[in-house]
């Protein structure tokens, strides 16, 4: 649980005075559309209640002083000094404001004093909920006037350029433009973004977001792999990206390499999986979006071959213990699983996998329900 109190004491501790005030940024999780953005598909996230809060305020030397509650260290930096690639935790702060600052956008010193409650590396975005989080506080501390999308921009150069990691938009759009009771539909090549109504608690879901606690093994190099595959193929087809094929069959019967065609069968069927959850949602037909959760997993179980034993137990798992529908959610390897439940039927069911994972032998997986909650903002 988040303490604003301890994160104020802390400030008062750093700074020797009160914040200016409190912003938020929320971890995310992609309800389904994976391994699509690359393909300039579509993703349909939403945002978590859980979230990286900011205490924040101006400071009148020349300095970014930053400190996580939950490691207990401080940085400091030279707002002049901010180099990209310096790496650590501290990069995801620090990123955003050289961001700002290569963007064109005047900022002064500050301290930012951080805690959050996003899981780390567990595919819930942490990183991004601290982006979004710092562009909130600097936007206001500083009076910039920049627009949801563009500010989510800032996030993501902040990882791409300044942290070092090569991500798309997804998580810093989720984080920075979602909505409580509505998800985000995301069209990756044009980066238009709808809001979808999912009014979840409204219509007696919950979400339940298990963390299987895998180690994550050898993901960059099967991701690698994957993007290659679908460079290879749309090459082969002759289309910019596979988010062009039209017509799966023709475009199978194209592809002479097994592999090829798995991996192309899972992108367009994804992509044509995340446009119907945008229909169905829109239409506030919420219960059917549990078979293209099902379907959706099958296809990354199956075609695209990026689960693991401890995923797949888990949403089987889920699924015999009354979840309408279940899928692994993020890059994959490893991760968490989301299984769509009727309201307070969540813990039960993870209960139940929790269960199975021990008579597997596997570690104890960590888990939490929730619904759709709001955007990166101001907390107080
Ligand atoms: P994910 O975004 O999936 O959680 P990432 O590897 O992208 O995983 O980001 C995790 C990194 O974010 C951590 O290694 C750490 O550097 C940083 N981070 C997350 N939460 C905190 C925190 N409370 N304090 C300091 N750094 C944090
Ligand atoms: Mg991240």
């Amino acid at each position: 649980m988040l303490d604003p109190e301890s994160l104020r004491t802390a400030y008062v501790e750093i700074a020797g005075g009160e914040p200016e005030g409190l912003w938020f940024g929320p971890g995310r999780v992609n309800l389904i559309g994976e391994h699509t953005d690359y393909n300039d598909g579509f993703v349909l996230p939403f945002a978590l209640e859980k979230k990286a809060v900011v205490a924040a305020g101006r400071r009148s030397d020349d300095l970014l002083v930053m400190y996580s509650l939950e490691l207990q260290e401080r940085v400091e930096v030279p707002l002049a000094g901010l180099e990209p690639g310096t790496g650590g935790w501290s990069g995801y702060l620090a990123g955003v404001v050289w961001a700002l600052q290569v963007s064109g956008h005047t900022v002064g010193p500050a301290t930012l004093v951080l805690t959050s409650d996003v899981p780390l590396g567990a595919g819930l975005s942490s990183s991004a909920a601290i982006e979004c989080a710092v562009v909130a506080a600097m936007c206001d501390l500083y009076d910039l006037d920049i627009e949801p999308m563009d500010r989510a921009k800032i996030a993501r150069l902040a990882e791409n350029s300044y942290v070092g990691a090569p991500t798309g938009l997804l998580d810093q759009a989720a984080s920075t433009l979602c909505e409580e009771d509505f998800g985000l539909f995301l069209d990756c090549r044009s980066l238009e973004a709808v809001h979808v109504p999912l009014p979840m608690a409204e219509q007696g879901f919950e979400m339940l977001v298990l963390d299987t606690k895998t180690p994550h093994s050898h993901v960059d190099g099967e991701y690698g792999a994957r993007r290659r595959s679908c460079e290879e193929a749309a090459a082969i087809l002759g289309i910019p990206a596979l988010r062009d094929v039209t017509d799966l069959d023709d475009a199978l019967s194209r592809l002479d390499d097994e592999v090829l065609r798995k991996r192309v069968r899972h992108v367009v069927s994804e992509n044509s999986r995340t446009l119907e959850a945008y229909e169905v949602a829109r239409e506030g037909r919420l219960a059917e979006l549990a078979p293209l959760l099902d379907a959706s997993h099958a296809s990354m179980r199956d075609d695209y071959e990026i689960t693991v034993d401890t995923v797949d137990l888990a949403v089987d798992t889920a699924r015999a213990a009354g979840a309408l529908g279940a899928r692994m959610t993020g890059g994959g390897f490893g991760g968490c699983i989301i299984a769509l439940c009727r309201t307070g039927a969540g813990d039960s069911i993870a209960g139940r996998i929790a269960d199975a994972f021990n008579e597997a032998g596997h570690g104890r997986p960590e888990w939490f329900t929730a619904t759709p909650a709001e955007g990166a903002g101001r907390l107080s």
